[in-house]
């Protein structure tokens, strides 16, 4: 499978998903995108950026599917070979 519509990369290093945004929070910042706004900063989907892929895995692995979060994996890993500039 591929990297998958909801996975992007930029610059071959930073894998983000459009699943996830990230509101202002310090903590607790990732939010589905079915959320229109976050109730705590008050930050709205449609101005803030999209999740950074490794963080949805470090902090909310569980609001992933399972192929989901192998696609999530393989993008990483993907971008790390990608940045080092060998293909392993
Ligand atoms: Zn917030």
């Amino acid at each position: 499978m591929e990297p998958g519509e909801y996975l992007e990369t930029f610059r071959g290093e930073i894998v983000v998903t459009s699943l996830f945004w990230d509101c202002e929070c310090d903590k607790d910042f990732i939010h589905s995108k079915r959320h229109e706004a976050c109730p705590i900063c008050g930050a709205v989907r449609e101005d803030q950026p999209d999740s950074r892929a490794n963080e949805v895995l470090l902090i909310c692995p569980e609001l992933l599917t399972e192929q989901q979060r192998k696609s999530f994996i393989e993008a990483l890993e993907w971008a790390r070979k990608l940045s080092s500039g060998h293909w392993g």
